[in-house]
């Protein structure tokens, strides 16, 4: 039984009240959906996949200085968080040519860029998430200017990071996304990085054989999806070749 009160209920995580004032609790579940929600799968694991990459990436973010909203994982399926205020933009992070811009300005998929390239989309799933300018959003007041700045050099300083986390381990950072929170201490307010940082909101292919490593795996239907998130976790270092972690463990009971 579950009496936590659920805040929000997203297509791949589910937030819960915290224990204390200003945290949350982020809740990893197995579905993935793709355009705009029109295709909807459960993938047994990738939930807890999910959960520990983006604790990996996050913890390491946080020892580096750079802001997130991440505090600690609690269990298999959840994080615990502290509570942002969400800024309405995805923040898109290109290196290499793949997915929308690929359709958008005719290039050929793979092409490296001539350098990494900052795109917004509006948060909008009746409009499918538009892509906006900087105009667009200090104009109709989603982020201010110097928010702006601050979650352009956030942006750059995780793609700094994960660039070479991956390289590392045999991947290539083609592109990623992530949000933007205002946290609210005091008097005082800084922009961090929210929600998640896994295979659902990164292109990673590995560098060898351009083998897909992330959702693209499930959005054109080629292969095994939680097997191309369990290799970048174990290439990573957090699942050894022979754990099995993925038992989904008890699942909440839909009170809906
Ligand atoms: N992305 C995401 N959520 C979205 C849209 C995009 O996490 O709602 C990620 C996506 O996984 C990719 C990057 O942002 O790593 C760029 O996506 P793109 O604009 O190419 O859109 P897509 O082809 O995924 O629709």
């Amino acid at each position: 039984m579950n009496r936590r009160r659920k805040l929000y209920d997203g297509k791949a995580k589910t937030l819960y009240e915290g224990p204390e004032p200003g945290t949350l609790i982020q809740h990893f579940k197995d579905d993935a959906t793709a355009f705009n929600g029109k295709r909807h799968e459960i993938f047994d694991g990738k939930g807890v996949l999910n959960n520990r990459i983006s604790e990996f990436i996050f913890t390491r973010l946080n020892q580096l200085g750079i802001p997130t909203h991440f505090l600690r994982r609690l269990n298999m399926r959840e994080q615990l968080i502290r509570e942002v205020e969400i800024i309405p933009l995805e923040v898109v992070v290109r290196n290499v040519a793949a997915g929308s811009i690929v359709k958008r300005l005719g290039l050929e998929s793979g092409t490296r860029l001539p350098r990494s390239i900052i795109e917004f989309y509006y948060k909008d799933d009746q409009l499918g998430d538009p892509m906006v300018s900087e105009e667009h959003i200090t104009a109709f007041g989603w982020a201010t200017p110097q928010e702006l700045d601050d979650i352009m050099t956030l942006a750059v300083r995780v793609n700094d990071f994960l660039t070479g986390l991956f390289a590392g381990v045999g991947i290539q950072l083609v592109d990623f996304k992530i949000e933007c929170g205002r946290q609210y201490e005091g008097d005082m307010m800084r922009i961090v990085v929210a929600d998640e940082i896994s295979p659902d909101s990164c292109r990673l292919w590995d560098i060898k054989t351009s083998q897909k490593l992330d959702k693209d795996v499930f959005r054109e239907q080629i292969g095994n999806l939680v097997e191309a998130y369990r290799e970048v976790a174990q290439r990573l270092g957090i699942l050894t070749e022979t754990d099995n972690a993925l038992t989904t463990g008890p699942r909440l009971v839909k009170s809906d």
